[in-house]
């Protein structure tokens, strides 16, 4: 038998408990702006899903001027640069001696349990296992957010939906005329997480006749790794000695790179796609992160653009409420979208630099020719380097101000 209705309310309902929906929970309170935080799955999993790990230089910095970098400072691994393998060398691109910014090595499941720590000891509600969640009336000037939760039925009043629910988006789905732009690349990535001392402080990208790999890392006693796989791949038919042979295969070993091996603790396949829906907003609904645009995993993107919506966000919906400026929600498409393009150029360009794609000769020559220049132009390096190390936030989110 189902509950009776509890209704309460808020300003700000925001669906999803990821990188996106937590940081926007975070840059409300910090405008003195309510919200409430609905999340479908329970605590734990949340804080237990394996996924991005490499942090920009203004996520950085945006944590740390939110007070939430603590643990990521402590804890988390600064690196310079990235090494780039092909033809078996390795050549490294130094983003600090190039940009003066660099990257930290941290995984999202920590930044994730850093932000809900943090908002719950602050007071801010955040409902786990709220479940069968739906936008109700988001075209007028009060909305509401239906859900259940240990079989009641809730009714949440709020003034704007933040829909920061990732690639299954149920709130993205209610933006009607909603146009899908989107690249599948013919490959995946297997992805595992190893038991195993890290033997380098900095990302290895490998392009290799065999396929992709990529070689990266958790914590000083975890590596990450992943290797070019076919879209849908079993991964039954990958034992560890298999995982490792082939890794071995594709990483720079001849060129004094060591590989430690250790069990492994997390597989997993992730298909390489890019998608950007728009428009990101349908009257007081707005889209952020995973919900509105995936990038494909080698530029390390994901979770920093998922934050660098909610950045944009918060600054309109401050605008929207307290500025009397209900206008400005207008923008919030335009002004996510010039970084969210020039994201997937650059996640684009590095999945075509470095991944197998057939056995095209034409295609293996432009790769060859473009990694030779970002390896020998100080310009290509500086373009790669900035984009990798993150451009400021604030360039994209004063446009909203
Ligand atoms: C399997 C996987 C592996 C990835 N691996 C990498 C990687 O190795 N490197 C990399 O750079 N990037 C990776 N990414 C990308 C990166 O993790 C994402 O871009 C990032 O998580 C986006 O953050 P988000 O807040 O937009 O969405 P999410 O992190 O997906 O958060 C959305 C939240 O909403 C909740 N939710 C969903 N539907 C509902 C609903 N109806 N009601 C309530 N709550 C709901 C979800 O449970 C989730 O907590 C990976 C993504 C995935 C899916």
């Amino acid at each position: 038998m189902m509950g009776v209705v509890a209704a309460d309310e808020t300003e700000v309902a925001i669906v999803g408990a990821g990188p996106a929906g937590l940081v926007l929970s975070h840059l409300l309170a910090a405008r003195d702006i309510d919200c409430v935080v609905l999340e479908q799955r329970d605590r734990a999993y949340v804080e237990h899903r394996v996924r991005a790990g490499v942090l920009e230089h203004p996520t950085v910095e945006l944590l740390r001027s939110l007070g939430l970098a603590d643990r990521l400072d402590r804890e988390g691994l600064a690196h310079r640069g990235i090494q780039l393998a092909f033809d078996g060398v390795r050549h490294r691109i130094d983003f600090l001696e190039l940009t003066g910014r660099s990257i930290t090595v941290y995984g999202q499941q920590e930044v994730v349990k850093d932000l809900i720590a943090a908002r719950l000891a602050a007071g801010g509600p955040i409902v786990f296992e709220a479940v069968d969640v739906t936008p109700i009336g988001v075209d007028t000037d009060h909305p509401l957010v239906r859900y259940r939760r240990d079989d009641q039925r809730h009714e949440l009043r709020c003034r704007i939906v933040a829909g920061c629910d990732g690639s299954y988006s149920v709130c993205a789905g209610m933006v009607p005329g909603r146009a899908v732009a989107e690249r599948r690349y013919p490959f995946a990535w297997l992805g595992i997480l190893a038991r195993a001392a890290p033997t380098q402080d900095e990302l290895v990208y490998a392009s290799h006749e065999r396929g992709f790999a990529l070689y990266s890392m958790r914590s000083p006693e975890v590596t990450r790794l992943y290797l070019q796989v076919a879209p849908g791949e079993d991964l039954a038919a990958w034992s560890d000695d298999r995982i490792w042979t082939e890794l071995a295969a594709r990483l720079p070993l001849a060129d004094g790179f060591r590989l430690n091996t250790g069990p492994i603790i997390e597989r997993g396949v992730t298909g390489m796609h890019s998608s950007v829906a728009t428009p990101m907003r349908y009257g007081k609904l707005l889209i952020a992160g995973d919900a509105a645009h995936i990038v494909p995993a080698t530029g390390a993107k994901g979770m920093n653009l998922a934050i660098a919506d909610a950045t944009v966000m918060a600054a309109a919906i401050e605008d929207a409420l307290r500025g009397g400026r209900p206008e400005r929600l207008a923008d919030y498409t335009s002004t996510c979208l010039s970084r969210v393009w020039r994201t997937q150029l650059f996640s684009h360009r590095m999945t075509t630099m470095l991944h197998r794609f057939g056995d095209d000769p034409f295609q293996r020559q432009l790769q060859r020719a473009e990694l030779d220049l970002v390896t020998s132009s100080a310009a290509a390096a500086t373009d790669l380097a900035e984009q990798y190390a993150g451009l400021p936030f604030a360039t994209f989110a004063e446009r909203v101000g």
